[in-house]
């Protein structure tokens, strides 16, 4: 075949028809649950100001190495989302959600975007479900929205995942675990990967998180979080644990898995698939109760967790998970002559007002050719109409699956198609 003129930007992918019938599927399992869970959908605008994404030096390191997509037009610089938490907050900030009174449980399902180097499982669109409780510190919540994510990928089918846990605690316990973190690398700080070194400075506990090789013996051995925990943070964890626990919800304890932003506090989870390669984390989370007053609102704690939908889809693929049906049409409309297709025209509105969805012949085409397209489209019944039918008032109905044909009159049709 001829190469197309135009194509999609590197790492954006279309999502086609049979493809976007999986991704229906999905989201209207996402949101089904959600309901569930009491959580109400929030969306925001794709673009966001730079400055909310980019709001400190620490965020710097973390979001270059994600690499944002930004532009400017007159005084104003947008930015593609990266991601979903920030912007979330500055709804619930700039629309002073806390008056709408209890916690504010949301969900949320859209495109990200990050200029990274797109690899299977990494893509610079890409798209994220996920949920944000605003407005409880209490570990209730932690374990809620742990709960919704991990039922998603229950009820689809996707029961061998990890789900890794950790704390890292109040900004007391993670500032005395920082400088013990940083007095074990800085003998060795000639010897870290350069990214590494550039965080160590602003964002050591994101050096536990390198994929580098040098990093991976220092990394190996150093001090963990957990034993830097105070009273109220180890008390917090506990009941994290114990809750998951009477729920059945399994969990790996992790001390290494820490988030680099100043912001998180207490609770940071993943949720990791071996069906994955090198990209295995479905899903990743975590309580940030000192997000909402850094972007200006009043201390808010909150937490939540954003999954991708595309390693979702990769891991349904991997163990041969079908998400939803095949296309199909109930009825396709088979018409031979000029009236016939006049009625036809006229017929669909009423299939389609009696819950069924119903088609015919866009081309003009030939009766045989209209009976293969009823086959190619996967239609159930065709409803076959030619000169005789029309002055008789009985029309064919064929079932295609069965091969069976009945003549009924339209009325009849409805009736029997519609129960
Ligand atoms: P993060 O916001 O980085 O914690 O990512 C949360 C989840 O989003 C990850 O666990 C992945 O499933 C997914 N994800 C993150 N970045 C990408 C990407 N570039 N392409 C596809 N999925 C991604």
């Amino acid at each position: 075949m001829a190469q197309a003129k135009y194509s999609t930007h590197l790492g954006m992918v279309d999502i086609l028809p049979d493809e976007a019938r999986k991704w229906q599927y999905l989201e209207n399992l996402i949101r089904e649950e959600a309901e569930k869970f009491n959580l109400e959908e929030i969306r925001t605008p794709i673009m966001e100001q730079t400055e909310l994404i980019v709001r400190g030096l620490g965020q710097l390191t973390d979001i270059v190495s994600k690499e944002i997509f930004s532009f400017s037009r007159g005084d104003d610089n947008y930015v593609l989302r990266p991601e979903l938490t920030a912007p979330v907050v500055r709804a619930y900030v700039q629309h002073h959600m806390a008056q709408r009174g209890g916690s504010q449980k949301l969900f949320y399902i859209g495109p990200m975007f990050r200029a990274e180097r797109p690899q299977k499982g990494r893509q610079r669109q890409f798209h994220q479900f996920g949920a944000e409780v605003l407005g409880s510190d209490d570990p209730v919540a932690d374990v809620e929205i742990i709960a919704f994510m991990v039922q998603i990928y229950k009820k689809i089918g996707i029961t061998n995942t990890t789900l890794k846990l950790n704390s890292i605690g109040d900004p007391d316990s993670r500032n005395a675990y920082k400088k013990a973190l940083k007095d074990h690398l800085k003998p060795n700080f000639d010897k870290l990967s350069e990214v590494s070194q550039k965080r160590y400075e602003n964002n050591p506990l994101r050096i536990l998180d390198s994929k580098e090789e040098e990093d991976q013996p220092f990394i190996k051995n150093a001090p963990v979080i957990t034993d830097f925990l105070n009273e109220d943070s180890l008390r917090h964890y506990k009941q994290v644990k114990e809750y998951l626990a009477d729920l059945d919800i399994p969990f790996e304890e992790d001390p290494y898995l820490v988030r680099g932003m100043d912001y998180y506090t207490q609770t940071a989870f993943e949720l990791i698939s071996p069906d994955l390669g090198s990209q295995d984390a479905l899903a990743g989370g975590g309580r940030y109760d000192l997000l909402v007053e850094e972007i200006g609102g009043q201390p808010t704690p909150a937490v939540g967790f954003a999954a991708g939908m595309e390693r979702l889809l990769i891991a349904c693929e991997e163990l041969g998970i079908q998400l939803g049906d095949e296309k199909k049409v109930d009825v396709y409309i088979v018409t031979l002559g000029d009236e016939a297709r006049k009625w036809g025209v006229s017929k669909l509105p009423q299939l389609r007002d009696a819950g069924l969805s119903a088609t015919m012949d866009y081309k003009g085409r030939s009766m045989k050719a209209q009976m293969k397209d009823a086959n190619r489209e996967n239609a159930k019944y065709a409803l076959i109409v030619g000169g005789n039918e029309l002055e008789e008032g009985k029309f064919t109905l064929r079932n295609m699956k069965e091969s069976e044909e009945k003549s009924l009159s339209f009325e009849e049709i409805l009736e029997k198609l519609s129960n």
